[in-house]
């Protein structure tokens, strides 16, 4: 091997550089650039091996081995000494290799005759796509130059294979080296669903190239330029009714719009402009320093106008810069599964029908922008999954199961096999689900149970005609108020709620007054920061305090209902006197409804949800005032078992099937049964059917869930029979168990009910 080091290499380097600027296949470069390393470093042997799919490294071109092993050679990484130098991603120099336990003797390569060896790994972002060999017939122990140059070489030989001419990325990401392992991710879910695809980055810097203007006045009439470029595609995205239906999303969409116009952030870029930057550096700067004071604050708020400027100062960098979006890059794969840390909404919508197939976010929570938009393209989205960027690369194959948290990254076969079965079977399931959507929820033994949907959104009402449920148990009325500017007028509430009515055609809807406060705020409404926010100033309580906020709402839904039947209900209620207050608001507007001669609600229902143990002990009196009650068993859970519902440390501690909280609910089923008051529960426990089995074990014949767990808990419900499971249940409530989940489980095994979830 010549021994001049990198210096003397440069000649070879040059060739290299040429044979890829070159024309022909890559194989046939490959073929090439192998002749040329041999001969540049005198060696007998130069191989390189490529990494396939299932960790097998592929013997892809040589000069000095049997030409007929090409394309036959494979070795699982780990498996022989170029095996081994994937495994390690570090490079093996070895005079006797094959006197090295690792060596793997292949008769077709007729390699037996070369002592020497050194390979070194072709890395490409941090993981192995290959190694690259060289092999003397002398015993020789190669320098350290020669080594880096072997490696620098390896960078070229990489550019080669990620240009996908040799095998596709796809196939070679999902190999299992060293730095190439299969992960599972967690997160949380932010909207349901399961799918698999490759991944992209959403990386939306754009270069700055120059910091300082040689004429101001030129940059302010650039920005000038890019701006209204800016907002015209705005327009466009808002004229263009990507959906095909209303919903909120386009209040999304109207606000995030609203913020492009926002005369502080401009001012704020004009200035800096002023101060000598270029357009770009000047939007660049207002983001940074923006980004610097927000992030002090946890706010999600804040969080969400952070990422609708962020959205934004790149949208105007890329019309500055004239620089391609990475949304609209060509060479994307078949199937997207983006990666973020995170995204706008309309960010998001630029990828959408690219084959936009699901997201990943390092933050996210699922009342954000970006989940709303997400839930109007129907893509499952896991949210908060931790260092997703560094841990996914561009290519890698994902799968993104929404409806579990889970992301699986480069999956093997066998995740692979398991995710599509699932698949499978997610499908064959929703097709039985669809098939008995018109059928009752009935127990063998002919009790009858009304399934209804938890919803929030205009978007929510198609999910109330495809699962077959009863009605809208519960409508939380707070999401259209955190996607606007500013506090929505009754105008918009009036047409709202009547489009809810009309969506629901008939159908019960139970309107939630707004429960506000905690981790869910208004833009426009922050009167304080509380240290315990689940216990703090929120829903009932803010209502009472700023009433006319709550007359509004009434207001808005009692024109809505223009003689219909309304059903309104009360959150967080803790004691009496509050249901009693807020009834009396809602009596104040009804008399003005009258006053004004207008259609009155016919019926009216009205009722409290059962969400702060304290209730409990003041239902004689509470019970006489309502017409109905609702559990809201997340929120009582978490006030009963002093346990944040928000915080995974704690999310396992104790189990909504204890004897202590069904004891509870239970002597509340007696109660209202004496008093002849209807009882729901709208709570998440409600959409598992264990759970839900367990609900109507114990008496509870009025459920309300996300739209997705109707079919599931119908299945269970039409196995069961109601009577022989309250006869067991009653066993089983005194015991002094931490749970009662498996005990439910086996009688389930035993009387073959299907507890499966969707
Ligand atoms: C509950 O607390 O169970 C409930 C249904 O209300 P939310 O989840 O909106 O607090
Ligand atoms: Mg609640």
């Amino acid at each position: 091997m010549a021994q001049t080091g990198i210096g003397g290499h440069r000649q070879a380097l040059r060739s290299l550089r040429t044979i890829m600027a070159g024309d022909g296949s890559a194989q046939h470069r490959l073929d090439r650039i192998v002749k040329v390393i041999a001969a540049e470093m005198v060696a007998e042997v130069c191989s390189v091996y490529v990494m396939r799919a299932g960790e097998l490294l592929e013997l892809f071109a040589t000069e000095g081995l049997n030409p007929s092993a090409v394309h036959r050679t494979r070795l699982r990484v780990g498996e022989g000494l170029v095996g081994e130098v994937a495994a390690r991603a570090r490079a093996l120099n070895l005079p006797d290799a094959q006197s090295h336990p690792l060596f793997s003797y292949r008769p077709e390569t007729g390699e037996e005759i070369y002592h020497s060896l050194l390979g070194v790994p072709v890395l490409r972002g941090g993981r192995v796509r290959g190694v690259l060999v060289v092999q003397n017939r002398a015993q020789r122990h190669y320098t350290d130059e020669e080594v880096e140059t072997l490696e620098v070489i390896a960078v070229i030989i990489a550019e080669l294979i990620a240009s996908g001419g040799l095998v596709s990325p796809v196939e070679t990401a999902p190999a299992q080296g060293n730095a190439i392992l299969a992960i599972r991710l967690e997160g949380v879910r932010i909207n349901e669903g399961l799918a698999m695809g490759e991944a992209i980055h959403h990386t939306p810097r754009v270069a700055v190239p120059q910091l300082v203007a040689d004429d101001p006045d030129t940059e302010h009439r650039r920005l000038a330029e890019a701006l209204s470029a800016m907002h015209s595609e705005l327009d466009d995205m808002l004229a263009h009714d990507a959906f095909g239906r209303p919903g909120e999303h386009r209040d999304v969409l109207e606000t995030y719009r609203k913020f492009a116009e926002d005369r502080g952030w401009l001012r704020r870029i004009g200035e800096a402009i002023g101060g000598g930057l270029t357009a770009e550096a000047a939007v660049q700067k207002v983001l940074d320093d923006t980004r610097a004071r927000m992030r002090q604050i946890v706010d999600p708020y804040l969080g969400e106008r952070l990422a609708d400027l962020e959205d934004l100062a790149y949208r105007l960098l890329h019309h500055l810069s004239g620089e391609v979006r990475p949304a609209e890059m060509e060479e994307q794969p078949e199937s997207v599964v983006l990666v973020a840390h995170s995204i706008g909404p309309a960010e998001l919508l630029d990828y959408a029908g690219k084959r936009l197939k699901a997201l990943i976010l390092e933050e996210g929570s699922s009342n954000s922008h970006v989940a709303i938009v997400a839930r109007a393209l129907g893509i499952p989205v896991v949210g908060r999954v931790k260092d997703a960027l560094s841990q996914v690369d561009p290519m890698d194959p994902v799968i993104v199961d929404g409806d579990h948290s889970q992301v699986y990254v480069r999956p093997g076969e066998d995740i692979q096999q398991m995710v599509s079965e699932h698949f499978s079977e997610r499908q064959r399931r929703l097709a039985a689900y669809s098939a008995q959507r018109d059928d009752p929820a009935v127990t063998r033994d002919g009790v009858e149970v009304s399934l209804n949907i938890n919803a929030g959104l205009l978007m929510d009402l198609q999910s109330l005609d495809a699962s077959g449920a009863d009605g809208i148990g519960l409508y939380r009325t707070e999401i259209p108020f955190m996607v606007h500017s500013e506090f929505p007028s009754v105008e918009a509430q009036t047409d709202l709620y009547r489009r809810v009515l009309e969506g629901a055609a008939g159908r019960p809807v139970k309107f939630r007054t707004l429960d506000i406060g905690g981790d869910k705020q208004l833009p426009y409404f922050r009167e304080s920061f509380d240290q315990n926010p689940a216990m703090g100033w929120r829903s009932i309580r803010v209502a009472l305090d700023r009433p006319s906020m709550l007359r509004q709402q009434l207001r808005a839904l009692i024109v809505a209902c223009d003689g219909r039947p309304l059903s309104v209900m009360f959150p967080m209620i803790a004691e009496v006197a509050e249901f009693q207050a807020a009834r009396s608001i809602l009596d104040m507007e009804m008399k003005r409804a009258v006053r004004r001669g207008q259609r009155m609600p016919e019926p009216l229902e009205v009722g409290a949800m059962l969400e702060v143990p304290s209730l409990m002990w003041q239902l004689d009196s509470l019970l006489p005032e309502v017409d109905f009650l609702s559990v809201g068993s997340n929120d009582l859970f978490q006030f009963l078992f002093a346990v944040d519902r928000g915080n995974p440390r704690v999310a396992d501690r104790y189990d909504v099937l204890s004897p202590g909280l069904l004891s509870v609910l239970e002597s509340l089923v007696q109660r209202c049964a004496e008093r002849d008051v209807e009882l729901s529960l709208c709570g998440e426990m409600a959409g598992r059917p264990i759970e839900a089995m367990a609900l109507i074990g114990i008496g509870f014949r009025n459920l309300s869930a996300p739209a997705g767990t109707v079919g599931a808990v119908k299945t269970m419900i039409c196995g069961l029979d109601a009577g022989a499971l309250a006869g067991f249940m009653n066993t089983l409530l005194s015991l002094p168990d931490h749970s009662i989940r498996e005990r439910l489980r086996d009688y389930a095994i035993d009387h073959r009910i299907e507890l499966n979830e969707l």
